[in-house]
């Protein structure tokens, strides 16, 4: 995502009651910030925000928190859900190697990953949000029962991510490399900023599911 500093994105984060000031706080208590108790559902790595603002409307029955690290892309989200609040999404503004300092050990029932920056390099692998030291720390606060969904256009992240599934101890359940022509996969699948972006370029999308 291109980056600006936008001024006072900052100021608007720290003022607005839909972004979490003190997330570690929270952490085994975050059904106190929703009104209703119901499952809770996180995107890392948000961008925007259009995913989850469509997500949180379609399925009032979730709760959803959106972490974003850049204050001048959550700034995007935040303006939107001035606009149109809802009641069952909340955003933070943190970078997700501090995942499990916010969420308490099974606290959190789906993680979704999508169109997550690729850091090309070899070295910089650990940084990839599908790598398995995430995957240790997604370990600590996913519920039992839970899974990962992950959605790129990137043919190499996906293929490494696919490998890192079983080096973390976890499972694949089920993949594509053409979700918009997977019948069984696209069933009501909600597009993101980049995956509008790149599939009107003619990209397919990869999704994945993961649980252990
Ligand atoms: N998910 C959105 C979509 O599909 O339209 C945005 C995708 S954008 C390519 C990736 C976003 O993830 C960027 O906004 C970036 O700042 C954020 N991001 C990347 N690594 C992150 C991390 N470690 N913690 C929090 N956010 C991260």
């Amino acid at each position: 995502m291109r980056l600006r500093n936008i001024p006072g994105a900052d100021d608007a984060i720290s003022s607005s009651e839909y972004c979490i000031q003190t997330p570690t706080e929270l952490k085994g208590n975050w059904q106190s910030v929703f009104p209703l108790s119901q499952p809770l559902h996180i995107e890392i790595g948000m961008g925007k925000g259009r995913f989850l603002m469509d997500m949180a409307t379609a399925h009032p029955d979730i709760n959803y928190v959106g972490i974003e690290r850049y204050s001048s892309v959550l700034l995007r989200a935040l303006q939107k859900m001035e606009l149109s609040p809802l009641p069952n999404l909340r955003f933070v503004c943190m970078d997700a190697t501090e995942i499990a300092d916010v969420f308490d050990k099974g606290e959190v029932d789906r993680i979704y990953l999508n169109f997550s920056d690729p850091w090309p390099k070899d070295r910089h692998s650990k940084r990839r949000l599908t790598s398995r030291q995430f995957f240790n720390r997604y370990d600590q606060i996913l519920a039992k029962e839970g899974h990962l969904e992950f959605k790129t256009d990137n043919q190499d992240l996906f293929t490494f991510s696919l490998e890192e599934i079983p080096e973390a101890g976890w499972h694949l359940d089920a993949s594509t490399r053409d979700l918009h022509h997977d019948e069984l996969l696209n069933q009501g699948n909600i597009m993101t900023e980049y995956e509008e972006k790149f599939s009107s370029k003619g990209n397919p999308i990869c999704k994945l599911i993961a649980s252990r």
